[in-house]
């Protein structure tokens, strides 16, 4: 579709069926308490070619030389509610050419716009959400689409079959009711185990929230959260992840709490262990 393809810096013709492609949604406006996260993809670009290291995934998988995926740059998106149908569009258009979607955000409200995209066209799709919040409110001071949101606007619409969450640390009693309304598998963080690992019958969408991390290890993010996942235990999650992933995104990456380019690093990391499970599935 021609109206599509000047909305990003990269190209979209010859996408061909299953390439794996990495779109940036610099996107802040739902975020409750800091912005700075819709400057993270260039960032997080920056991390990943970086000198400091090489584009080699764990499994031997070298990214550099791969042409199973591809970077399509940033999504120049609109101001507002616009901006959510701009992002449900594209990802639409990239599921519907056959090719998966790795998102980088932007704030965790892009996730919602993504998962209408992906709801309708993948059955029996479940959600791995990996996040220090369950991010369910209703709504937090009368916006419900913002990034404390998008699992009940998810949950509410039935996009998916299951949603099931990994690192939360934050409940309080009316998240807690919205996880028991929407039948959400909640795996808190005090009761976590390592070597824990997650089989799925169907194709999984990856949501990675940032702040799962422990801020020790990840503090480019606005809502600090201790007593979080060390990035080896994420990575060993990911790694040990049994089922096809379709589609993911990483999200809150806020540079400007990240001096250090640190919390990048991680990001990029994480991309490459997702981008390279994906092209292997
Ligand atoms: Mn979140
Ligand atoms: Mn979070």
């Amino acid at each position: 579709m021609a109206h599509t393809q000047n909305r990003f810096h990269g190209s979209m013709d010859d996408l061909e069926p299953g390439l794996v492609t990495v779109v940036g949604l610099p996107y802040d406006e739902n975020s409750s308490y800091m912005r700075g996260a819709a400057l993270a993809p260039p960032h997080i670009r920056e991390a990943l070619h970086s000198g400091a290291a090489n584009l080699c995934a764990e499994n031997g998988i070298d990214l550099a030389a791969d042409s199973r995926w591809r970077d399509l740059g940033d999504l120049a998106l609109a101001g507002g509610l616009e901006a959510f149908e701009q992002i449900e569009a594209t990802v639409g258009d990239l599921i519907g050419r056959g090719v998966r979607v790795m998102a980088l955000g932007g704030d965790h409200a892009i996730t919602y716009p993504i998962i209408r995209a992906y709801g309708p066209r993948y059955e029996n799709l479940s959600i791995l959400h990996l996040d220090a919040h369950p991010d369910l409110y209703d709504e937090i001071e009368g916006n419900r689409y913002s990034h404390g949101c998008p699992f009940a606007r998810i949950m509410e619409e039935s996009l998916v079959t299951r949603l099931v969450q990994v690192g939360i640390r934050t409940m309080n009693p009316h998240q807690r009711a919205q996880a028991e309304r929407f039948g959400v598998e909640v795996h808190e963080m005090r009761d976590w185990r390592p070597g824990t690992a997650f089989d799925f019958g169907g194709p999984v969408y990856l949501s990675l929230d940032l702040d799962v991390l422990d801020p020790a290890f990840a503090p480019g993010t606005s809502h600090h959260e201790p007593g979080g996942l060390s990035t080896r235990e994420v990575l060993e999650l990911i790694q040990n992840l049994r089922a096809p992933i379709v589609g993911a995104d990483i999200v809150e990456l806020n540079p400007k709490r990240d001096p250090l380019g640190i919390t990048a690093m991680a990001a990029a990391k994480l991309l490459k262990e997702v981008v390279a499970g994906m092209v292997e599935s």
